[in-house]
């Protein structure tokens, strides 16, 4: 796959605050937050979209949502969040590697899933 922002960013070549980090992820603060909390966990591994994970990524794809738990109780907003990931441009993928958007810091209400991530 071509390298995205989120390679340089992830192998450390772009200066990012990581508000986590561990062997297979980074997480980043989103540089256009939808909600006071909008963080992108990214795993190091480039994989395009959701659909190009194989099973070799089974783990990794696991590990993200792991990773997940751990960021968001780490930023005491774990009894209330959303988890999105945008696959392909009809998805609104714009970052073509693979990441989860976490958003939370306001009401999430019922039917404004689409309304969540541009
Ligand atoms: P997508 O639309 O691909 O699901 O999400 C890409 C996200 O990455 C968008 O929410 C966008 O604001 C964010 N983004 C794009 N470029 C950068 C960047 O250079 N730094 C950060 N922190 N976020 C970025």
């Amino acid at each position: 796959m071509a390298d995205t922002i989120f390679g340089k960013i992830t192998r450390g070549e772009i200066p990012v605050d990581f508000v986590y980090e561990d062997d297979h992820c980074v997480a980043i603060n989103d540089i256009n937050p939808q909600a006071p909390v909008h963080i992108l966990v990214i795993p190091r591994k480039p994989i395009s979209r959701l659909v190009d994970a194989t099973t070799e990524d089974q783990v990794l794809l696991g590990h993200l949502l792991m990773a997940v738990g751990n960021i968001t109780r780490q930023l005491g907003v774990d009894e209330g969040f959303r988890v999105v990931i945008n696959n392909g441009e009809g998805g609104g993928q714009t970052v073509f590697h693979l990441h989860l958007h976490i958003l939370a810091g306001r009401t999430m209400a019922e039917g404004e899933l689409s309304q969540g991530i541009q």
